[in-house]
């Protein structure tokens, strides 16, 4: 009789197996060079073997292949910093971010007594909104969040950083302030997970920023993959936190004007566009290299001068 396999079991095996191919293949590049030509030079050529694409065709003609990589923080490609996954969620959230003049960062740590406790999405929610409700409180009106499962050190270690508009507090503001949520943050796992009032502190940080680079830092910093950090415990965690929603935002955001958006972005949200599902990426992969022009963030354009025209014509 054939041993039943569980679909946890499954999914680990095709971890395993993706992280074998890529070492195996060099990851589907057949050639390297003109992927590495191609590609944005900050852009990682790594492509996530799960890769499925969609195709669309705008009324002038013009083709249009859109990659999505599995995206998960445990994937071998997907999960590491400027991965193409990486990339897409930062240049997603962009414009909420140029559109805060003062970015105040947060970062609020489960207590390592709770960790446990926390590997459970309902805990994690409730925490997320509580943040948030506490936030919006204390006038802070929108606001983008986002977990880190591990930190510095191996080991699960969650952790929600939040931004939003803000900038420097004097040391009374920051009392008030950053001290009374911290009070709050106290009480919310003292009134929900500890009825003794185990925990007398909190760990919270704060800093702010107004420069561009560092904005833009901040957020891609908030953005990455921190899953394959855990270690040993990864496969535990991840099965645990399955489908997660990980990033939210609140508030009201106002549209920027196109400019300050990325390309590839500014197709995917083209409404005059269809896409449709093709299917594995890999099995267009050099064909996509060779006659489509990439927008970034996973957008592909046909274009007749195409790359590849315009390295034959070099020659
Ligand atoms: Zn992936």
């Amino acid at each position: 009789m054939r041993k039943k396999v569980s679909y946890r079991e499954k999914m680990i095996l095709k971890h395993e197996k993706n992280v074998e191919n890529i070492l195996k293949a060099g990851n589907y590049v057949k050639n390297k060079k003109l992927a590495e030509d191609y590609f944005d030079k900050r852009e990682k050529t790594e492509i996530c073997p799960d890769t499925i694409y969609l195709e669309a065709s705008d009324i002038d003609g013009s083709v249009y292949r859109k990659m999505i990589p599995c995206g998960r923080e445990i994937c071998a490609v997907c999960g590491k910093r400027n991965s193409i996954a990486h990339r897409i969620r930062v240049a997603r959230c962009r414009e909420k971010v140029d559109s805060m003049s003062s970015l105040g960062y947060l970062v609020f740590t489960i207590p390592a007594e709770l960790r446990e406790i926390f590997k459970n999405t309902i805990n994690l929610g409730d925490f997320s909104v509580f943040i948030k409700n506490l936030l919006k409180e204390n006038g802070y009106k929108r606001g983008i969040m986002r977990w880190h499962w591990s930190g510095e050190y191996i080991g699960y270690a969650p952790h929600l950083n939040v931004l939003v508009d803000s900038g420097y507090l004097d040391k009374s503001e920051f009392e008030k302030k950053i001290g009374g949520i911290k009070k709050m943050v106290l009480e919310y796992f003292n009134k929900n997970y500890c009825d003794d009032k185990f925990y007398e502190k909190i760990n919270l940080k704060y800093n702010y920023t107004s420069q561009k680079g560092k904005k833009i830092h901040k957020l891609k910093y908030i953005m990455r993959g921190t899953m394959i950090n855990i270690g040993d415990d990864m496969y535990s965690v991840y099965f645990k936190l399955h489908n997660y929603r990980n990033t939210r935002y609140w508030g009201k955001w106002i549209k920027k004007t196109d400019k300050s958006r990325n390309k590839g972005i500014l197709e995917e949200l083209n409404e005059k566009l269809r896409w449709v599902y093709k299917g594995k990426f890999s099995a267009v992969y050099q064909n996509t290299l060779e006659t489509f022009c990439y927008l970034g963030e996973g957008i592909f354009k046909y274009n007749s001068t195409s790359f590849l025209q315009k390295k034959l014509d070099k020659l």
